[in-house]
Formats: C-alpha cells, sequence, structure tokens
C-alpha cells in the first residue's frame, strides 16, 4: 500500500489508517489481543497507521498493534481545553499505548474558530510537547465545514482531520461539496488531511464500493481514516487501498452487514443521550430517546454515557 506524506509534517502515513472506535467497547468490543489479530493483517497489506481516541477505550488495543509494528504511526484526540487536562490526556495516551510519544495529537470534534479559541490552554500545551519531541504534529477533528475554515488562520493546526463522505452523512453544516471546498484550501496550505466517516459512520456500508470509490479519488486526502472491525473488512478495505478487486465472495458477505443504533424499550428518558449527541439524533418522545438514524452517525457515544446501558450499535 503507498505511504505518502501527510501534509508538510514529515510524517509518511498509508493512504489507509485502521480505525479502531468499531472495535472498541463502544462498538464490537473486542478485546485487545482480539483487535491485534485485524492489525496484524492490516500491517501485512503494508498499512501503517492507527487512530484512535481518549473516548475510543482502546488504548490497550493499540498497545498490542505496536507490539506488533513498534514504528506504527499513531493519532489520538481529546477533548482537554486547558493545560491540566491536557497534561492528563497527554499521560493517559502515552502509558495506555505504552509509548513515550504521539505522532499526532487532535482536539477532538472542534467546532469553530470559537471553540479553538477556548481550547487556548491545551493547544499551548500540546505545543509545548510538540517542542520537546513527545508529539510529532498537532491539531484537530471537526464534523464542521466552518472549523475547517477556520484553521486556515491557525498555522500551529498542521493536521485537520474532517468528516466527508459521498452523501456528506454527519457534516453538521452543509453539503459534502462544500466541505471538499474547505479540505481543498488547508491541504493547499500544507496541512495533513485524514478523512473520517468515509462509510458514514455505517450508514454507507451497504455501498462500501462506492464509498470508497469517492473517497480515494480525491487528491486533497493524506489518508482515510476507517474502522474495521472483522477480518472480512480489513481484507476488503486493503485490497481496495492496494488498488486491487476484492472477490465477489468477500463483497457479498460484507454486502449484508448495516450497523444500526438501537435504544431498548426500558429507556427510563433520562435524556442524557439526547443531550450528548453533538449531531442532535436522538430526541424524547413519550418519555423515551428515540433515535434519528438519517442523523445518527454511528460514533456511539450516547452509548456509553446511558446509565441503564441501554443503547447499543449492531
Ligand atoms: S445518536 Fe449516539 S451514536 Fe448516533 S450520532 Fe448521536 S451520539 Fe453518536
Ligand atoms: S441515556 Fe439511556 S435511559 Fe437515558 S434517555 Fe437515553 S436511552 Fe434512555
Amino acid at each position: 500500500m503507498k505511504i505518502s506524506p501527510l501534509g508538510s509534517t514529515g510524517i509518511r502515513v498509508s493512504k489507509l489508517c485502521f480505525g479502531t472506535l468499531t472495535m472498541g467497547p463502544f462498538q464490537a468490543d473486542l478485546t485487545p489481543v482480539q483487535g491485534a489479530a485485524l492489525f496484524e493483517r492490516a500491517f501485512e497489506y503494508g498499512v501503517n497507521f492507527i487512530d484512535t481516541a481518549e473516548i475510543y477505550e482502546t488504548y490497550a488495543h493499540v498497545r498490542e498493534a505496536l507490539r506488533i509494528k513498534p514504528d506504527a504511526v499513531v493519532c489520538t484526540k481529546s477533548y482537554s481545553y486547558d493545560a491540566a487536562s491536557a497534561e492528563a490526556s497527554f499521560a493517559k495516551a502515552v502509558k495506555g499505548i505504552g509509548r513515550e510519544y504521539i505522532d499526532v495529537f487532535l482536539l477532538h470534534e472542534q467546532e469553530s474558530a470559537h471553540t479553538i479559541r477556548g481550547h487556548a490552554e491545551a493547544i499551548e500545551y500540546f505545543l509545548r510537547m510538540k517542542e520537546r519531541g513527545y508529539i510529532g504534529a498537532f491539531g484537530l477533528s471537526t464534523h464542521y465545514i466552518g472549523c475547517v475554515n477556520a484553521t486556515l488562520k491557525h498555522s500551529e493546526i498542521q493536521v485537520v482531520f474532517p468528516l466527508i463522505n459521498k452523501r456528506g452523512i454527519g457534516i453538521a453544516d452543509g453539503t459534502a461539496g462544500e466541505m471538499l471546498s474547505a479540505i481543498r484550501a488547508v491541504h493547499q496550505l500544507g496541512k495533513g488531511t485524514i478523512a473520517m466517516k468515509a462509510l458514514g459512520g455505517g450508514h454507507l456500508i451497504t455501498e462500501r464500493e462506492s464509498a470508497l470509490d469517492y473517497i480515494l479519488a480525491l487528491d486533497c486526502i493524506d489518508a482515510i481514516a476507517i474502522g474495521m472491525q472483522s477480518i472480512d473488512e480489513v481484507e476488503y478495505d486493503c485490497i481496495r487501498f492496494s488498488g486491487g478487486v476484492p472477490d465477489a465472495a468477500l463483497a457479498e458477505r460484507l454486502g449484508v452487514v448495516k450497523r444500526r443504533l438501537c435504544i431498548q424499550s426500558w429507556c427510563q428518558g433520562c435524556g442524557i443521550c439526547a443531550a450528548a449527541c453533538r449531531n442532535h439524533a436522538i430526541s424524547m418522545v413519550d418519555g423515551k430517546a428515540v433515535c434519528d438514524h438519517t442523523r445518527c452517525a454511528l460514533c456511539g457515544y450516547c452509548a456509553r454515557l446511558c446509565p441503564e446501558f441501554n443503547i447499543k450499535i449492531i
């Protein structure tokens, strides 16, 4: 698989970035050892890039991956907003993955120029760690076109991790075309770009082929993070990203997989999940949580917060 520069960061990554949200406790709930078997197969195809986040709870999985491939490039993210929370997040990440440095550290789910300003203390901390060599590149992830555009004025933000897919599913403030224009602009400035939710957080799983055709054709994207939770998914994506054509039996096996958020009927109506969903996909109807599947990006964050363990992605 092709290895290319991540913008002008000096870091070189495979086009396919192994996303770990789907193997973690919010989705497939694989053990770290089970996860390692998937990483191992991806590494055999030349994948060298792993995406995680503090909230995914997959640092132990990444640690296993690094036992197999110690030089893999690791990207993580946190919601830190001040120096103390940034220091705690960095410490948790290096301890969790078992390595003293992080290749790419991002602020998670930023929304606008305003939220970037609000995280100034955390940004200062991460940039200090970068100067000392403990972080390779700093940046942010976002579902917002406005936030991608806001990074144009921040030279310290070297990597942008935006949401983009062929239908624009999950983009908070516009269309796929508008997001693409914003990504092109930041990429031209030399920022590294990593696409998230190319499969619409699972909504485009049955259209995997055309969804990958779309994202692979974009020359302003350095890497594409895709969550994989089975050997079949790893095989399919690695073959596609290597320029091959997966066999029909493999494509057919994956074609039947379509994930969906399920809220059990014994919901107590506390509203915690609705308040936590940044896509406004959950509303309270007659005292129970109801999901609008057209808005749900299947991130699983609400499931983690439900005190009754009512929410699952299956
Ligand atoms: S409903 Fe839950 S899984 Fe869906 S986007 Fe909102 S937080 Fe994520
Ligand atoms: S957090 Fe759980 S119990 Fe509360 S409204 Fe949501 S699904 Fe119901």
